[in-house]
């Protein structure tokens, strides 16, 4: 109550599936102006737990840094509705920039630039025992000064679909990793590298890199575009609980990811293959990312005030 009377809520920036967005302003100040996201919370779901999601999501208030979108305040309303407070960005997504092929031209410099801003915020999430399980373009917005910042954080949509793992169909599954495709109940932050590494190639292609219509094709899709996950290249994968490939695809080899991605360079090519490990456990990790030579070779990234945006 006292941190909802400290926001004036305005009009309505716009819906997704899971929240309603509305412009607002801090009431001691109405130049600083905020996000007030209401997520949707379903009715089975909320019963005394509105309380409980305000204290999971507030440790992600103390999740600061300049590729993170900021949790300003976390509150619920009345109707058991989760509302969160964020830092207004209202230059749009990355998503909106890769698919404006039309009026958006950008080149390896400017991937390097915000794959080294996406890599830094997922860096500084998993030094802080924070996965975010739900990287994609869309969630990637833009600041006035050009920084990308990662929003959405999948803990607070998951308070919005108790069903989420069964409605699957619904949900985006282009950036997800085969071992929560295989139904992995313990998975770490690799889950978060390999959606960083399909971004990466998205931004490369400027289309999704493996665009599967449902879990299954996502998983042919993934056997197909990088190899079969099998007990060579990942001891224990049959074991998993939803473990199931359509035939056996060898792995690729370096020759056809500088094929299709060779526009970022043989540094740039190598840092893509090892995001998209299939075995989680020899996935590169964030921090082992920052450390990667891609981000001295040339180019150098583009400044972020020199980067393309959207007029
Ligand atoms: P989606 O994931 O479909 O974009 P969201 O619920 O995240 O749905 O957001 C809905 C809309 O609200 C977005 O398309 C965007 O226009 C706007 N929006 C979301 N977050 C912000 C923000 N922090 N600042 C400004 N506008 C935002």
């Amino acid at each position: 109550e006292e941190e909802k009377r400290k926001y004036v809520k305005g009009k309505k920036l716009g819906e997704g599936t899971y929240a309603v967005v509305f412009l607002g302003h801090l009431r001691s100040s109405p130049a600083t102006r905020v996000a007030i996201k209401k997520i949707k919370v379903q009715k089975e779901y909320t019963e005394g737990m509105a309380p409980d999601a305000v204290r999971e999501l507030k440790h992600l208030q103390e999740l600061q840094h300049p590729n993170i979108i900021s949790l300003l305040s976390v509150f619920s309303s009345k109707d058991q509705n989760l509302n969160l407070v964020l830092e207004y960005l209202p230059l749009g997504d990355l998503e909106m920039l890769i698919r404006d092929t039309d009026n958006v031209r950008y080149g390896a410099a400017d991937i390097k630039a915000w794959m080294g801003m996406l890599t830094r915020a997922v860096w500084f999430c998993h030094e802080n025992f924070v996965l975010h399980r739900d990287i994609k373009p869309n969630n990637l917005l833009i600041a006035a000064d050009g920084e990308v910042k990662l929003a959405d954080f999948g803990l607070a949509r998951s308070f919005a679909d108790p069903h989420r793992h069964m409605t699957s169909n619904v949900i985006t599954r282009w950036y997800r990793p085969p071992e929560l495709l295989f139904g992995a109940r313990y998975y770490s932050g690799a889950v978060d590298v390999w959606s960083v590494g399909t971004v990466f190639a998205e931004l490369v292609l400027r289309a999704p890199y493996m665009p599967g219509n449902n879990e299954l094709d996502q998983i042919k899709m993934i056997c197909e575009s990088i190899g079969t996950p099998t007990e060579d290249n990942w001891p224990g994968v049959t074991r998993l609980p939803e473990y199931t490939v359509p035939g056996q695809h060898p792995t690729r080899g370096r020759d056809y990811y500088e094929m299709r991605f060779g526009i970022v360079g043989t540094d740039g090519v190598d840092l893509l293959m090892k995001t998209l490990s299939l075995n989680p456990q020899k996935r590169i990790t964030a921090r082992e990312m920052l450390q990667h030579r891609w981000w001295h070779s040339e180019p150098k990234p583009t400044r972020k005030d020199d980067l393309p945006r959207k007029d």
